[in-house]
């Protein structure tokens, strides 16, 4: 389930395309520099020079953010600030690699897990101890039994922890460890519940699309994304591996030992 039963995605496909779209976008660049020069020549002699400046400046800072990203994908340890080019660099390329896939006709699905796991790692390498009541659990509307009368998106703890869910297993680890739990139905909730309690590290259960977006939505704040099983499709009776789920949450909370 979860992490564990999905096929573990590569990281290499995201790196992969990455890479391919920093050469894309570099030509890209090129060209329309080359269209747009005799125009800004006649503005100015040294513009063109100038916006060339800037635009060589903007692609060498984008190599820099995915060169991190490779360098914090072999192991290597990267600084703090170095860090936050590398994260502002995978959600720049993210579109473009799944544009690029789209050409290759690699499914998005593949690419987003492929993201997800790059995401995951650049966090957990980050190896920052985040305080109990600064972490939040948010997981989705959809990992509830649907026939469960229990008002849980409101507050959590409504849940009588039956077992027949896996919101039940949740919330009791999140209880033993201090840390906030929401389910809610959708980003905007997500988005308001991150606003009020103001977390310093998320941990998100979700599908792939909702993570991607979720990762790209609170950068920088730094997320731990796991994705959920779907027996029975999408959006209905969705299923979790608490254990793998507590694995990274200690992880956020400096518990490698029990993690
Ligand atoms: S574990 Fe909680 S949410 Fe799940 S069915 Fe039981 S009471 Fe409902």
């Amino acid at each position: 389930m979860g992490e564990l039963a999905l096929v573990r995605p590569r990281k290499r496909l995201f790196l992969g395309l990455a890479s391919l779209g920093l050469i894309v976008s570099a030509a890209a660049v090129y060209a329309l520099w080359l269209v747009m020069s005799p125009g800004l020549e006649r503005i100015h002699a040294w513009l063109p020079y100038v916006v060339a400046a800037v635009l060589v400046l903007a692609v060498l800072v984008l190599a820099f953010g995915v060169l991190l990203i490779v360098l914090a994908v072999l192991g290597l340890p990267i600084l703090s600030t170095a860090r936050r080019v590398a994260w502002w660099a995978i959600n720049l390329m993210f579109p473009i690699a799944i544009m690029l896939g789209r050409l290759v006709r690699i499914d998005r699905e593949r690419i987003e897990r492929s993201f997800i796991e790059v995401s995951n790692h650049l966090v957990r390498n980050h190896r920052h101890e985040f305080p109990p009541d600064r972490v939040l659990i948010l997981a989705p509307h959809c990992i509830q039994l649907d026939v469960c009368r229990h008002k849980i998106t409101k507050r959590a703890d409504n849940c009588k922890q039956c077992g027949k869910c896996n919101v039940g297993g949740l919330l009791e680890m999140s209880k033993r460890h201090g840390v906030h739990m929401a389910v809610v139905p959708g980003g905007t909730l997500a988005r308001q519940v991150i606003k009020s309690l103001r977390p310093k590290a998320v941990l998100a259960v979700a599908c792939e699309r909702d993570l991607v977006t979720g990762i790209q939505d609170v950068f920088p704040l730094p997320v731990i994304g796991v994705l959920n099983d779907r027996p029975n499709g999408p959006c209905c009776n969705t299923r979790i591996d608490v254990a793998s789920v507590e694995k990274s949450l200690c992880l956020l909370l400096g518990k490698r030992d029990e993690g």
